[in-house]
């Protein structure tokens, strides 16, 4: 990829008074971009070197809450700041925003030089520079599923989230005429992102009302987290501009299909896919066989960067093409694994786990991972499952709900080697709060349940 926005074209720009703002954004726990809007005389001047956060922002949740039990960060060591550092490779324009440009921060100790260990972007350069160490290159594509809603977040919010209207009345999986009703939105976000020099395919209509998704060329694993969070913010902001609210909650209704983020993987080396071996029956390198044995092995202890939330686990159910277990098959929607592109140069594993509420960064981190374990370990591949993988009895199943997720990564010696002790502590406390922070809500179906008959 060029970079689509060099410092001396923006200070062009800026002279011409065509850009006058620029975002200068980490990514944090849950994927987001949270960060400044600069004036661009100051990013010019100073800020494009460095500025400044507070240590929460990696010790919060998707409420902003400062929960007790992080060692990074909490009242009694005073919430000080991290340094943000512009990765200036990342500078782009922000087409669908007037005047105004964006770059991506790595976030890092006060020294401002030693990355935060738990940071997403640090916990996926981790793992890239340790398949850089083995001459691999991760190419990775993670698919983008999101609901459309006819009304805008303001207003959805004013009916307690209860006026759920998705903007088609029917399953418009691969239908032109409905997604020519949604082009408004659509078109503007494909052409904002291709400025921006993120690799837009395409996008499609998904299968149930309302659905969307959006797909982006595979491309080395950092960048292809970036273009995710960066594509992730351009759904809800033109959406919002147009009236209309974009999720990306996983599971928004019982009786529908759920939204998932699916991670299409392949490994590289001098340029070439190293998950190819013409020779092979289904196109498949011996590399390719221990990287998925190590995915499949350690798919349990790695749910958790899958499926970071509560309602991620209720996306798991039989007969929504949301997978139930942990094995593999060739080319058949019902399984955990998917081998795509089998015999071709294409050829690459997809992960069909990940719930579009995963964070791109530590979700390919986990998958990467857990495949190099593999790799190390030679771990052998067991044969495909076949037929429908939902009523394969004896496989294993994908962890029920994120009490076991988190119990399965606390208890991972793989993850803790990989990643680093701390980086798991971090994570294992985040979905403890999440799950002490659902335990203390009284929910509908509760109140449903027993008003009457308890
Ligand atoms: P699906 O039918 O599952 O939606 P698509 O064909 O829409 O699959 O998406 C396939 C994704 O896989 C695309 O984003 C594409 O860029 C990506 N892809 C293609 N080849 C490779 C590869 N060798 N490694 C990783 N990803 C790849």
């Amino acid at each position: 990829m060029t970079t689509p926005l060099t410092l001396d074209a923006l200070r062009t720009q800026v002279a011409e008074g065509t850009t006058d703002t620029v975002l200068v954004c980490g990514v944090d726990m849950q994927g987001r971009l949270m960060g400044k809007r600069f004036h661009a005389a100051n990013f010019l001047e100073h800020s494009h070197a460095e500025t400044h956060c507070c240590t929460y922002l990696l010790a919060t949740d998707l409420e902003m809450a400062t929960p007790e039990g992080y060692s990074s960060a909490s009242w009694s060591k005073g919430y000080g700041d991290y340094v943000l550092r512009p990765d200036l490779s990342t500078l782009r324009p922000v087409p669908w925003l007037e005047g105004t440009a964006m770059v991506l921060c790595d976030i890092c100790e006060h020294d401002g030089e030693t990355p935060v260990a738990h940071s997403p972007r640090a916990v996926l350069k981790k793992q890239v520079a340790r398949l850089e160490a083995m001459g691999l290159t991760a190419m990775m594509a993670t698919e983008l599923e999101f609901f459309l809603f006819e009304k805008s977040f303001e207003e959805i919010r004013r009916t307690g989230f209860r006026d759920l209207t998705p903007i088609s009345g029917y399953n418009e999986d691969y239908h032109i005429f409905q997604t020519t009703k949604e082009e408004h939105v659509m078109r503007p976000l494909r052409n904002g992102l291709h400025t921006m020099g993120i690799p837009v395919e395409n996008t499609k209509g998904e299968a149930e009302t309302g659905q969307e998704e959006l797909n982006i060329r595979y491309a080395p694993a950092l960048d292809c987290a970036d273009h995710h969070s960066i594509a992730k913010h351009a759904v809800k902001e033109i959406a919002w501009q147009h009236g209309h609210a974009a999720s990306f909650l996983p599971k928004w209704a019982a009786d529908k299909v759920g939204s998932s983020s699916h991670v299409h993987q392949s490994l590289w080396s001098d340029g070439e896919n190293a998950f190819r071996d013409p020779s092979d029956d289904l196109g498949m390198s011996d590399l390719m066989r221990h990287y998925m044995a190590g995915l499949i092995a350690y798919a349990p202890d790695y749910t958790y960067f899958l499926a970071p939330y509560i309602n991620s686990y209720k996306r798991f159910a039989k007969g929504t093409f949301a997978p139930t277990k942990t094995v593999w098959s060739v080319d058949n929607r019902t399984a955990g694994f998917r081998l795509c592109g089998a015999g071709t140069k294409g050829v690459r594993v997809e992960c069909r786990i990940g719930g579009s509420d995963l964070n791109p960064y530590l979700a390919q981190a986990a998958l990467l991972a857990a495949g190099m374990k593999g790799i190390e370990d030679k771990l052998t591949l067991a044969p495909a499952t076949t037929g429908d993988v939902y009523d394969a009895g004896d496989a294993e199943s994908i962890p029920a709900n994120l009490a076991e997720a988190r119990t399965r990564m606390m208890g991972s010696e793989m993850l803790k080697d990989a990643m680093g002790e701390e980086v798991i502590t971090h994570y294992a406390r985040a979905a403890e709060w999440e799950i002490e922070e659902f335990d203390r809500a009284v929910t509908d179906w509760e109140i449903a349940r027993g008003f009457e008959r308890a």
